[in-house]
């Protein structure tokens, strides 16, 4: 059944729904420029005795033996993350339409934990965390106006306008769900975009929320290729 009363999250969902994505691909892929049709040895072998060929090729940014695997990722989040989301072009995605179904109300609202003030310049802001009363003033203003919006929404489609239509007046912090496959080398890329972290050789700064979903990424991504994943740590978090 349609859910019809909205729900909030201040959450993301990341699933790991399908992969084919180890060390070991790394490594054939690399050896076949001196072994030819025998690097599919590698296959055989046990990857921690190649640690060291997996760190140079991250180090001196030969990125090509980290394209051959796939992760395919079941992602909700709010439609501001997925615009985010899809600048990264060499991903494949698949979202849900919200012209041939009717969208749910799930919409993002900040935790407690969620820093809410900004200082700093346009590319390198600092967040600091907001006072109560500003926590309690984002809250019940998103609340109240999702559910403004979303009565909108429910009213136009009870009178019998379109759902494409309609859905205009529903706004970014709306869940929206998609499947999203890629690559190390791509997931490593994203990655170094989208994380804040001390250990990276170029800063970023992105926002909280799809930083939220590239953590739970990187986690799922560091339990299958867990030799490339420290390598990555380990050359300062720059896609090879
Ligand atoms: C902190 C932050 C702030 C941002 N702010 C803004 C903003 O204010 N406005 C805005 O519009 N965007 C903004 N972006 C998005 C950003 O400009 C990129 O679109 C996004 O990060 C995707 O990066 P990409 O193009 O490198 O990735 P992908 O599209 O995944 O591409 C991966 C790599 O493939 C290569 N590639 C892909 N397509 C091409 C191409 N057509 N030509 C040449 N090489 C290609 C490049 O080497 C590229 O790095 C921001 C991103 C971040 C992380």
């Amino acid at each position: 059944m349609t859910e019809t009363e909205p729900r909030f999250r201040s959450d993301v969902t990341v699933e790991l729904v399908k992969h084919n994505a180890s060390d070991r691909d790394v490594l054939w892929a690399a050896r076949v420029s001196t072994a030819g049709e025998q690097s599919l040895d590698e296959l055989q072998k046990d990857p921690e005795r190649s640690k060291g060929l997996i760190n140079y090729l991250m180090r001196d940014r030969h990125g090509s033996p980290f394209e051959h695997n796939s992760m395919t990722f079941f992602v909700s989040a709010p439609i501001f993350v997925f615009r985010e989301f899809h600048r990264h072009r060499v991903w494949s995605y698949n979202e849900e339409s919200g012209r041939y179904r009717q969208l749910e109300p799930v919409f993002y609202v900040p935790g407690t934990d969620r820093n809410l003030v900004q200082e700093g310049r346009p590319g390198q802001y600092n967040f600091l965390p907001g006072t109560p009363e500003q926590h309690k003033l984002v809250t019940e203003s998103m609340e109240q106006s999702y559910r403004q919006s979303y009565a909108s929404y429910l009213e136009m489609l009870e009178a019998g306008v379109a759902r494409e239509v309609a859905r205009a007046v529903l706004p970014v912090g709306l869940f929206s769900s998609m499947y999203a496959t890629c690559n190390s080398r791509a997931l490593m890329h994203f990655l170094s975009l989208r994380t804040k972290n001390e250990d990276a050789a170029v800063p970023s700064f992105p926002q909280r929320e799809i930083e939220m979903v590239a953590e739970k990424l990187e986690a799922a991504w560091a339990e299958l290729m867990p030799l490339t994943h420290a390598a990555f740590v380990a050359n300062g978090r720059v896609s090879p």
